[in-house]
């Protein structure tokens, strides 16, 4: 038989083996905490959402972008009649491609936008998109998320720049990451702004590959956010959305710019910069990576000020980013290390009674322990090996004399002197009491 198996996991749905899920938890933790800490509270949101939802904040009838949703579609008969009943227009349940609309819709369906109510939220999880699976580009992928509401000056949009900062700052790679930063102005200086555009790329139009003339028709902005080459050349001489952003938009950009540079935050005007998503306004930002190729933005957002209307909701002013956690951990280099067991449980043949007890007091006593009972017999010597390798800092051996009178013979593994003592449990519990305050405090 073979030791890889019959099956592997479908193309760009990747797992995290152990020593990348570390690198993962460390970043989630620290925004866990950085958010948490900024007034942030975590909303958890359903991975399957009505598909309409996504149609009407993406845009109506955005084929490219609705081509990356995953339907729930069956094509068992039992499935195909479950949804046989279904008009087109309500076709039914899809895994969610982000996570902006779905917390919109909760905090809508929950209230907790009620009567101008603001709020500062964040969500992580799995997002999933029908892409070509490449370097920093999986079908599915994790990205953290914050959403605020009810706030309606640039106060907010530095906020939400600065704890990204922050973030990138703690894991070590802020000197890896530009941001890029630019505003859409309002909705009539975008539909101005759109109508120049139109006409310049129809003036143009054989250049543009078939896609973007698809987007072209339907949403002239998003022919800015294309990765054709031939595009981004044709682009260079286009008409700048700088040109048309209006008075209010305008002010609101320099007030941001102002508190940004008061926080010593460096960014890049980018004219050409918009989100892949039709509902932006005003502010967008993004942050690159050198060296990741062409997928290069690690985090993304900006103000969303029309999506709550959109979703039916009264008028609520939002903004919001959202980080891929994959390629951010392409980034992260000082990767954590394990912690280490405290101690680890070594036993003679025929006491694994006994060993189960001691250590289930210990673990009872002791909530923070780290411990390994052996499991699977073997010699003392064998024992003493896995012991060693699994990092821990004590041994706990237990012979017959020592189960006998509830004692344990403790070896210290970590150090030149490995002098033995016998302890009984009462007084090995306080010893690793102390260990465990030590390696917690960092004494
Ligand atoms: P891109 O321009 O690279 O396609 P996007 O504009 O589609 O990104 P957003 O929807 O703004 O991305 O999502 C925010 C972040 O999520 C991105 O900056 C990126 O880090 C991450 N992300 C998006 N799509 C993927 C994917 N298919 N695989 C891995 N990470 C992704
Ligand atoms: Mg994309």
């Amino acid at each position: 038989m073979g030791t890889s198996g019959d099956f592997q996991n479908l193309r760009g749905i990747a797992d995290c083996l152990p020593a990348a899920t570390l690198t993962r938890r460390h970043l989630e933790q620290l925004a866990c905490e950085l958010l948490e800490g900024a007034g942030y509270a975590e909303i958890r949101l359903p991975l399957l959402e009505d598909v309409n939802l996504f149609q009407r904040s993406l845009g109506a009838g955005d084929d490219i972008v609705m081509k990356e949703i995953y339907h729930c579609f069956g094509s068992s008969a039992a499935e195909r009649e479950r949804n046989g009943g279904m008009g087109v227009a309500e076709r039914g349940a899809c895994l969610r491609p982000e996570g902006t609309a779905p917390c919109v819709r909760a905090a809508l369906q929950h209230g907790l936008l009620r009567s101008g109510a603001k709020q500062r939220l964040w969500y992580g999880g799995a997002m999933f998109r029908h892409e070509r699976p490449q370097r920093g580009r999986e079908r599915q992928f994790h990205q953290i998320g914050a959403e605020v509401f009810g706030f309606a000056g640039p106060d907010i949009d530095a906020e939400l720049i600065a704890l990204g900062t922050h973030l990138w700052q703690r894991l070590g790679i802020a000197n890896q990451l530009s941001l890029r930063l630019n505003s859409l102005g309002d909705a009539a200086d975008r539909s101005r702004y759109s109508a120049a555009l139109s006409n310049f790329l129809r003036g143009h139009l054989s250049q543009l590959p078939p896609d973007d003339q698809l987007r072209l028709e339907r949403s002239p902005l998003r022919v800015l956010d294309s990765k054709e080459e031939a595009t981004r050349a044709l682009l260079t001489e286009a008409p700048l959305i700088s040109d048309y952003v209006g008075e209010q938009a305008h002010v609101h950009f320099c007030e941001l710019r102002e508190i940004l540079a008061a926080m010593d935050i460096d960014c890049q005007l980018d004219p050409r910069l918009v989100r892949g998503l039709d509902y932006y306004n005003r502010t967008v930002f993004e942050w690159q990576a050198d060296g990741l190729g062409a997928q290069n933005a690690v985090a993304a957002g900006g103000r969303y000020d029309t999506l709550v209307t959109q979703l039916g909701g009264s008028d609520t002013p939002a903004a919001g980013f959202a980080l891929g956690v994959e390629r951010l951990a392409l980034l992260v280099t000082d990767e954590p290390l394990p912690a280490p067991p405290d101690a680890y449980i070594v036993l003679a043949s025929g006491l694994a009674s006994c060993a189960a007890q001691l250590a289930q007091m210990l673990r009872d006593e002791l909530p923070q322990l780290r411990l390994i009972l052996h499991c699977g017999g073997g010699s003392f010597k064998s024992q003493l090996r896995r012991a060693d390798r699994s990092g821990a800092v004590l041994a706990l051996l237990l012979g017959e004399e020592e189960a006998a009178q509830h004692n344990v013979v403790v070896k210290e593994l970590r150090q030149p002197d490995t002098s033995q003592r016998t302890l009984s449990w009462g007084a090995v519990s306080g010893l690793l009491r102390e260990r465990i305050e030590e390696r917690i405090h960092g004494k």
